[in-house]
């Protein structure tokens, strides 16, 4: 069997269709979406990321205040900046772009967004909510991950979802929402991490995998079943000597030989990247429309 590749950003640009008619809809009524974005210092990733998004925000008619403060700026200038952010009756979304210079406490940081704000779904009480499965903003990759599989028609109630990773931006919340009771998710969810011992007894079982190592060839063939489901969120630089830049993305699946099992997989780059944007904006929406009364 040779998979059908997800089209991470297919499945994007729908959404972002759907974002667009909801954003007309909400000028109609005299409001503008708006996400308030934070950038300290001068990362060369951070900042293409921030670009990247305040990007995608102009494109679709999000309104987005952007503001790139000095790697010396203090935690009190910091945390002032979110507070006026938290005020301010534009600004319906915060995005504090991490990691921080050295030197600022980002748990005080985003423990000062305002929960009903906090469109990154980080804040402890967005987590909370989202483990209680109630109403919460959903941390923006791992929703990505779901949004990617249920409009690709693969079933998730009754499913064996292995997760491989348990970090709190990805393995965790991916876990916790897939168990979640609910008509689209309710799957069986098995999680590996280093202290797994060994992997591949767990993956052979799973009707899908979420691979979030951080790691090249963390699943290889041998420990996939034939017609597994594969999304594949590793984003890995690898060497390569033939690129301009010296270097090419891979992800945590090899990708080549697992395509041949696999029914459905997921593309680095390609997949899950294009997905996590979007959950951004599609947050800041959803923040905008409890503003509508
Ligand atoms: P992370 O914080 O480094 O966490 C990695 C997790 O994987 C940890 O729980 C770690 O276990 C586990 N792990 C590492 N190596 C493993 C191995 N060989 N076998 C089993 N488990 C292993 O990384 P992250 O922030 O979750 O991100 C994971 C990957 O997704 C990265 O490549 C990142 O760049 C990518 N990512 C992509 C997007 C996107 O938009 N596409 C967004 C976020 C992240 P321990 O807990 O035991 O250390």
């Amino acid at each position: 069997m040779t998979a059908t590749i997800i089209d991470g950003h297919r499945v994007a640009e729908t959404i972002r269709g759907e974002l667009r008619t909801e954003i007309e809809a909400l000028k109609k009524k005299g409001i503008v979406p708006g996400l308030g974005v934070v950038l300290v210092g001068d990362d060369p990733a951070s900042r293409s990321y921030v670009s990247a998004k305040e990007k995608a925000c102009h494109e679709i008619g999000i309104f987005s205040d952007d503001n790139r403060l000095p790697a010396t700026t203090s935690q009190a200038d910091l945390m002032a900046v979110v507070r006026r952010m938290n005020g301010d009756p534009r600004i319906h979304g915060i995005l504090v772009q991490l990691p921080l210079p050295k030197g600022l406490d980002e748990s005080e940081v985003l423990l000062t967004i305002d929960p009903d704000k906090d469109v990154d779904g980080f804040h402890p009480v967005n987590v909370g909510r989202m483990v209680l499965g109630q109403k919460a903003f959903l941390p923006c990759t791992p929703h990505g991950v779901i949004q990617l599989l249920v409009r690709n028609g693969v079933k998730l109630k009754g499913a064996h979802v292995v997760v491989v990773g348990r970090s709190n931006i990805v393995g965790k919340p991916v876990a916790n929402m897939l168990l979640q009771k609910l008509e689209h998710t309710n799957a069986t969810v098995t999680v590996c991490h280093t202290g797994t011992k060994d992997i591949g007894y767990f993956t052979r079982q799973a009707d899908i995998i979420i691979a979030a190592a951080g790691k090249p060839n963390t699943i290889t063939a041998d420990m996939v079943r034939d017609g597994v489901v594969v999304v594949d969120v590793g984003v890995n630089r690898i060497e390569d000597k033939t690129k301009k830049n010296g270097f090419r993305l891979v992800g945590d699946v090899d990708f080549a030989r697992v395509k041949e099992k696999a029914s459905l997989i997921t593309p680095v780059p390609g997949g899950v990247g294009p997905m996590t944007i979007t959950m951004l904006m599609y947050n800041t929406v959803e923040s905008a429309k409890r503003h509508e009364h």
